[in-house]
């Protein structure tokens, strides 16, 4: 679930002050200034869309991976094409955006020659929402595709007695004629590992078939969930499923650690993962029809017809709009870093 905004000082800050001073703070804990600005682009992103789970909250995170020495600010990832439409990377132990960035001229490549890239990526750790990286591939008119093997062991199917699947974030985007890209972005789990923790500070309940506690059993006490239980699945069988792929493809496929395999190598206090992510690319130019983005307004225009009125992008896009004009709310997060 997306977090409010708390705009509890009534004061806002520009994006491009939101970057430097991220920037600058992931550069004293070690990483290099072109990585730091990666990282502080995607992080100040989030902040502005409103998507504060993963925005300056997260900093604190990134500098405990970087000057432990668990995560490589300064990684030099290894881009190899192996096939028209196969793209490796092997990150070297840095950050997926930085990564994924890196293959950018491969990416542009395999779309040219067959429509398709598949970006497979792996020793990288991905701390982040997902449509930062999808979002600039449908302006430029693609339609993309993102998938995490997440890292901490935190879901329980039905059945398993332990967390097998971490929350496996799944994020697509598409163009749309005539306005901005529809992007979505959700964990696989019924909740979210971070908004569990904001219900157990908060001391609240949740609902029936959010988690089980340390015995197995049903809980809706988001602490016990937390505390040697575990988080379900969305959607039953269903969710667990789509952990599994995602699994298979973001760490089987690219050769990254499963979750199952990240929790006991991080030193403790390190808050990222090095696992695998797994990026599709596709220029709906290939389908033959020349019209999808058009296609893809006209099916949008009838879903809000329809009553479906909110599309995911929505909330985002007019939290940024709302950014750009007036600039950032400074939330706790923002005044602790810019002092
Ligand atoms: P949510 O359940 O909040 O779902 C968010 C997505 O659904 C957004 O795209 C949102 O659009 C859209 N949406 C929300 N409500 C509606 C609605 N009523 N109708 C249509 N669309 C809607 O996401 P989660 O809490 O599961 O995940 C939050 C973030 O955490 C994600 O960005 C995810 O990538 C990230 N994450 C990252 C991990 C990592 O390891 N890097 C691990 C797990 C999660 P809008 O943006 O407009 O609100």
């Amino acid at each position: 679930m997306a977090q409010e905004i708390n705009d509890a000082h009534g004061e806002r800050i520009s994006f491009e002050r939101l970057v430097i001073a991220v920037k600058e703070t992931l550069q004293r804990a070690g990483a290099a200034p072109e990585v730091a600005h990666t990282l502080a682009l995607n992080c100040a992103s989030c902040e502005r869309d409103g998507t504060l789970s993963h925005g300056v909250f997260r900093v604190k995170g990134y500098v405990d991976s970087l000057s432990r020495g668990w995560a490589d600010g300064r990684a030099q990832p290894r881009v190899e094409s192996v096939g028209a439409s196969f793209v490796r990377v092997d990150g070297a132990n840095g950050f997926a955006q930085p990564a994924l960035e890196a293959a950018q001229p491969q990416i542009a490549d395999a779309l040219e020659a067959s429509g398709v890239a598949v970006i497979a990526l792996r020793a990288t750790h991905h701390f982040s929402a997902l449509w930062p990286d999808l979002e600039p591939f449908a302006r430029r008119g693609n339609i993309a595709m993102a998938m995490i093997a997440s890292g901490k062991l935190a879901v329980v199917p039905e059945g398993a007695t332990r967390p097998v699947f971490s929350t496996n974030p799944f994020g697509y985007a598409t163009p749309v004629a005539g306005h901005e890209p529809a992007v979505f972005d959700f964990s696989t789990s019924s909740m979210s590992h971070g908004d569990l923790q904001l219900a157990a500070a908060r001391g609240e309940t949740v609902p029936p078939g959010t988690g089980v506690d340390g015995f197995g059993q049903e809980s809706d006490d988001p602490a016990e969930i937390l505390d040697g239980g575990g988080i379900r699945p969305f959607g039953g069988h269903k969710g667990a499923l789509l952990s599994f792929m995602i699994e298979t493809l973001a760490a089987g496929l690219t050769g990254g650690s499963f979750s199952f395999e990240v929790d006991t190598e991080a030193p403790e206090g390190a808050h990222t993962f090095r696992t695998g992510q797994l990026y599709i690319v596709i220029d709906p130019e290939w389908g033959g029809n020349g019209v999808y983005p058009e296609r893809v307004r006209g099916f949008i225009d009838l879903l809000r017809e329809s009553g479906m009125t909110r599309m995911p992008g929505d909330r985002r896009y007019a939290n940024r709009a709302e950014a750009e004009a007036l600039g950032i709310p400074v939330t706790d997060h923002i005044r602790q870093l810019i002092g």
